[in-house]
């Protein structure tokens, strides 16, 4: 939230390097996401780049490589073909950001729709044990991690309102962040 490295730049970084990050099947690292080093052990070894101590953590989406064959949800009879890679999408977390990187699909062979990696009707075509790993809900350009959403829902119910969650989650981001500060001085 108060992060002074430029997003943009590091999206863009991220696109750059998402043709070396397919080469790296998930199913040989068993975990989606994909973390920066630790900040003590940069620090320990004199590297103060901020654009290090601040590096968001990536969500891998790459589906394709758990299902046999990716069903069109459209047209339920042809199958999905990889269409490139898209730009990251920024998610606001408990007590930072990360983005999830992701494929588009086209249904070739039938109705000739394009489909991103993350859209909903594809995320829920998928079986359960995958599709339930999606960490975040996604508006056009941001979204929320499930754990804000768990923490808005908590919020409303006992009376917190989306201000109180969003001061817990301001309270959490500018922690993160001096903690960052701190541990450079
Ligand atoms: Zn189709």
């Amino acid at each position: 939230m108060h992060c002074t490295i430029d997003t943009l730049q590091i999206a863009g970084k991220i696109r750059e390097n998402i043709w070396k990050i397919e080469l790296v099947c998930p199913l040989t690292q068993p975990t989606f996401w994909i973390y920066p080093p630790e900040p003590s052990f940069l620090l320990s070894h004199y590297q103060f780049n901020p654009t290090f101590l601040y590096r968001p953590h990536v969500f891998l989406w790459l589906s394709h490589f758990f299902v046999e064959k990716f069903i069109c949800p459209k047209c339920q009879n042809s199958t999905l073909e990889k269409n490139g890679a898209l730009l990251p999408h920024r998610v606001t977390d408990m007590e930072d950001l990360f983005y999830i990187v992701s494929w588009a699909y086209y249904c070739i062979q039938g109705c000739h729709s394009y489909f991103s990696g993350w859209n909903k009707s594809l995320i829920g075509s998928l079986p359960a044990y995958l599709c339930l790993a999606f960490p975040a809900v996604l508006s056009y350009k941001s979204g929320l991690s499930n754990d804000v959403i768990t923490q808005l829902r908590v919020g409303d119910q006992h009376k917190m309102g989306p201000s109180g969650v969003r001061s817990l989650l301001l309270e959490m981001h500018t922690l993160k962040f001096n903690t960052r500060l701190a541990q450079c001085y």
